[in-house]
């Protein structure tokens, strides 16, 4: 279960694009989605991994499918799922149609990629008697007319023109279940061509950033351009970008939302002090401590964990419940109010009493 609060950011006002059963646009809550990294014609691990992307908080889960024998695998992982699955088609619109007939929800297509009119027109008509949304999803790296000393303001701006030419093409032929996106791998040029699009059309904005690198390094560019985007009320659904194991993306996904007020998981936060010369204690091995013993436990509580009492009852004022270690002993404090001073021993057990007790009366 998750539930969203955005009351503090204004959402860009767009048009509803339906991905199967999911919604995209202002009207909808903000959608995490990721991809699946194993070779899609290996069926079984591509289910199990969307499995587990469903389970961390995906929505919506993409799928390259390079060659024929990867639309033919998808039409059968799409029975196996729940979830609706977007097909990423590269080069080729014969993948396109035969995604869209294997039962994709939505395809991603790039107009650096396929650029043939006949043949973007025999993809929308398909997308369009399946009820099938389509991406464009517009990659700075693959624009025809870039070159190595392109001044940034040009890259934007060419960056544009490539989308405005393809969504003239789909709105002629009257279809509108579109959503944009346009990725570069700078973070700055990020945020200026979706704050171009996001002036020039209506149309649902799906935020991303390219290659954002291994997950240590992907977190702070993902957030600085997508949580920049996002607190203008740009951005209708997320992807973060990072070398290995998606469930990574998901949480670095549902991190950045969560900071801006836009993503409240039903699980136990865990509000930490950083620590400093005042802890009592050693308050990360508690945190842990806490954090492994509250793993399974699906309610949206928050428990904070402080190390002195110097900002600690203040701090905890707005939790749940909270400790605040003092010299061989923590205080406990339940919804701001102090109900048990404990030895440091028994920190943890009493917490998980009290935790109990609030989770049968919620
Ligand atoms: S709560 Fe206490 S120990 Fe933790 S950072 Fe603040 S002053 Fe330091």
């Amino acid at each position: 279960m998750t539930s969203y609060n955005s009351s503090m950011i204004k959402r860009r006002k767009t048009r509803t694009v339906n991905i199967g059963s999911v919604k995209i646009g202002s009207a909808a809550p903000i959608v995490v989605q990721s991809m699946t990294k194993v070779a899609t014609t290996d069926i079984n691990r591509c289910v199990r991994q969307i499995n587990r992307l469903v389970d961390a908080g995906c929505r919506l889960v993409r799928v390259a499918v390079p060659t024929a024998a990867d639309t033919t695998a998808f039409a059968k992982i799409v029975e196996k799922v729940t979830v609706p699955l977007i097909a990423d088609v590269h080069f080729s619109s014969a993948r396109a149609i035969e995604a869209i007939e294997a039962g994709a929800a939505k395809i991603r297509l790039n107009p650096g990629n396929i650029k043939n009119p006949k043949d973007i027109i025999r993809i929308i008509y398909a997308a369009d008697a399946h009820n099938v949304a389509i991406r464009v999803g517009v990659n700075e790296a693959s624009i025809r007319d870039l070159k190595k000393d392109t001044p940034p303001a040009k890259r934007v701006m060419l960056m544009l023109h490539e989308m405005k030419k393809y969504v003239r093409l789909f709105e002629s032929r009257g279809f509108t279940q579109i959503v944009l996106s346009a990725k570069s791998s700078d973070v700055r040029r990020t945020i200026e061509i979706n704050r171009r699009i996001a002036e020039t059309f209506d149309y649902p904005i799906h935020l991303g950033l390219t290659h954002a690198g291994l997950p240590e390094n992907a977190q702070i560019p993902s957030a600085v351009a997508l949580g920049t985007l996002l607190a203008e009320g740009i951005g209708d659904t997320i992807r973060v970008s990072a070398a290995g194991d998606p469930l990574i993306e998901t949480e670095i996904a549902k991190q950045i939302l969560a900071a801006l007020g836009l993503y409240k998981t039903a699980a136990v936060e865990l509000v930490v002090c950083p620590t400093c010369a005042r802890a009592h204690i050693d308050v990360t091995g508690l945190a842990r401590k806490i954090r492994r013993a509250t793993a399974g436990i699906d309610k949206p509580l928050r428990i904070a964990v402080m190390g002195c009492i110097v900002n600690g009852p203040g701090e905890a004022a707005d939790a749940d419940l909270a400790v605040c270690a003092a010299k061989n002993k923590g205080f406990i404090y339940r919804k701001g109010r102090k109900i048990a001073t404990v030895p440091d021993n028994k920190i943890v057990e009493t917490l998980l009493k009290e935790l109990n007790d609030l989770r049968c009366c919620r």
